[in-house]
C-alpha cells in the first residue's frame, strides 16, 4: 500500500517555518515511515503532483505568483496547514500593507532608497530586472484559499511541528495547532 503524500510549499518567508521542520532531526525518519515527501524546498521534485494528503504552506501571500501557487496547491491537497505566522497572519512580509498598497517601484524606493540608514546619504540601488508583481496587499494564506490547521508561532517549535504532522499522518485531530476542519 502507498503512502501518504506529504509536500511543504514556501511562499512569502524567511525559511525560517521550514528550518524549525529541520530541527525535527531524528524524528524525521519517524514522518518519513509514515509518509512520502513529494514535494518541498528541500527535495528535488519540480512538479506539484495531485492529490496530495498533507501540505504545510510557509509563508504570507504577496505576489501573482504567489496567489496561483497558492490556489493550485489547494486544488491538488486534501489537508492544507498554514505553516507559522507569515502564513497564518501575514507577520513580517505584512508590513508592506502599513504603506497604505504600495507596490512595484513605490514599494522598492521606500525600501530601498527612503529607507536607507546604514550609510547615510547613500541610497542603494533599486533593483530593475526579473521584478516579481506584488499584489496591492500582502495577504495571510487563509484570505485567498480554505485553510484546515493553523499553525501559529515564528517560528513554530520543532516539537509543536512533529506532533503536528504525526498527529495528521495519523488520521487525528492535531492537538497543538488550530484546527478549521478538524475541529467541527
Ligand atoms: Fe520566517 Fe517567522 Fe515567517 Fe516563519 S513565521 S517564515 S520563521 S518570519
Amino acid at each position: 500500500m502507498s503512502l501518504p503524500k506529504l509536500a511543504t510549499v514556501w511562499l512569502d518567508g524567511c525559511s525560517g517555518c521550514h528550518m524549525s521542520l529541520l530541527d525535527v532531526d531524528e524524528r524525521l525518519l519517524e514522518i518519513t515511515a509514515l509518509a512520502d515527501l513529494v514535494y518541498s524546498p528541500l527535495v528535488d521534485n519540480k512538479v506539484y503532483p495531485d492529490d496530495v494528503d498533507v501540505v504545510f504552506v510557509e509563508g504570507a501571500v504577496s505576489t501573482d505568483e504567489d496567489l496561483a501557487r497558492v490556489q493550485m496547491v489547494r486544488a491538488r491537497s486534501r489537508i492544507l496547514v498554514a505553516f507559522g505566522d507569515c502564513a497564518v497572519t501575514t507577520n513580517v512580509p505584512g508590513m508592506r500593507n502599513t504603506l497604505g498598497g504600495q507596490a512595484g517601484e513605490p514599494l522598492y524606493q521606500r525600501a530601498y532608497v527612503d529607507n536607507v540608514t546604514f550609510v547615510p546619504g547613500v541610497a542603494l540601488v533599486m533593483p530593475s530586472e526579473r521584478l516579481p508583481h506584488h499584489l496591492p496587499k500582502t495577504l495571510a494564506v487563509h484570505k485567498v484559499v480554505d485553510v484546515d490547521v493553523f499553525l501559529p508561532g515564528c517560528p513554530p517549535s520543532a516539537d509543536i511541528i512533529f506532533d503536528t504532522l504525526l498527529a495528521l499522518l495519523q488520521g487525528r485531530p492535531p492537538v497543538a495547532a488550530t484546527h478549521a476542519r478538524f475541529g467541527k
